[in-house]
């Protein structure tokens, strides 16, 4: 049995998958906000009550939003206070007296889509998340591969390539977005939903949501028209950078954003004249598994 926590700012979702991966038992409980001690007792608690009624012992995922250091294994993330730079797994493993995976929960979106029953086959996956930000995973071989630092995937910070820049103008007219990173031309300023939507008001002079920008386009708007061609171009060109170092297989697709249904057909469209000549364009699909992601992906880190 693999146990996934999808520990959240507000919620920790449990799931527990069986060896079909089907998923045979939910729970939701609020997150400690900044009680470490009753973090890792929620935590285990719920290992336990589940042992207990599934009669086994689960193998145990974690995915939160932040990540462990990489040479103290302490946890790094704002978003989940109680276990900022708490040696969680450590204090968890103690506890439960068995191994915990911990992961991005990024990378554990990845995971979960790479395990779905028509991509497992796949010999790599990049799951891309067009969300709120823009981030998102690497598998290969069924694996998530996080780096020397944990930090491989970070797609969001890796800055606009250069003919990204061209494309939106080059100097004095493309728009140098700020990141919450200390950097500028983060790609998560430009690719994510407020990007599209940031991007938007750096050419109008407007401030739209992106959903109502979708609809105007669709209703025949012509700033609309001229903004999703931009940023399909501009989306197709950072792709095709990421692709050329990595070249996966397959392409997940999450967030908000990921159901603009035009972006499956655009791509590949768009993105062959971005790469080696000797290079096509991979499968870009959407993600299968939405909102669950999170909580298988961080069950499965213990499929390999
Ligand atoms: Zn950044």
């Amino acid at each position: 049995m693999y146990y996934g926590f999808d520990v959240g700012g507000t919620k920790i979702e449990f799931g527990a998958f069986n060896d079909q991966l089907e998923r045979v038992a939910t729970e939701r409980v609020p997150t400690p906000t900044d009680d470490y001690e009753l973090l890792v007792n929620t935590i285990a608690g719920l290992v336990e009550k589940y042992d207990a009624e599934l009669n086994c012992e689960g193998k145990i995922g974690l995915g939160l939003p932040g990540m462990e250091d990489a040479d103290d294994a302490t946890v790094l993330t704002v978003n989940v206070p109680a276990a900022k730079g708490k040696p969680l797994r450590a204090d968890l493993e103690a506890k439960i007296g068995r191994p915990v995976k911990i992961e991005n929960d990024a990378n554990c979106f990845a995971l979960s889509e790479a395990w779905d029953e028509e991509l497992q086959d796949a010999p790599s996956v990049v799951g891309l998340i067009l969300g709120t930000g823009f981030g998102g995973g690497l598998i290969y071989d069924g694996q998530v591969f996080s780096g020397r630092n944990n930090v491989a995937g970070e797609v969001g910070h890796m800055r606009l390539p250069i003919d990204a820049w061209f494309h939106l103008g080059d100097s004095g007219k493309a728009p140098l977005l700020g990141c919450g990173c200390g950097k500028q031309g983060c790609q998560d300023s430009y690719l994510s939903g407020r990007g599209f939507e940031l991007i938007y008001t750096h050419y109008f002079g407007e401030e739209k949501k992106a959903i109502d920008i979708i609809k105007a386009r669709e209703a025949g708007c012509e700033k609309a028209i001229e903004h999703v061609e931009r940023f399909m171009e501009l989306l197709a060109i950072c792709f095709a950078n990421l692709f050329t170092a990595n070249d996966p297989h397959v392409v997940a697709l999450g967030g908000g954003l990921s159901n603009f249904e035009l972006i499956y057909e655009e791509m590949p469209k768009r993105i062959p004249k971005y790469l080696l000549s000797v290079a096509k364009c991979p499968k870009i699909v959407k993600a299968k598994h939405g909102d669950s992601g999170g909580v298988r992906g961080a069950a499965f880190l213990n499929i390999k």
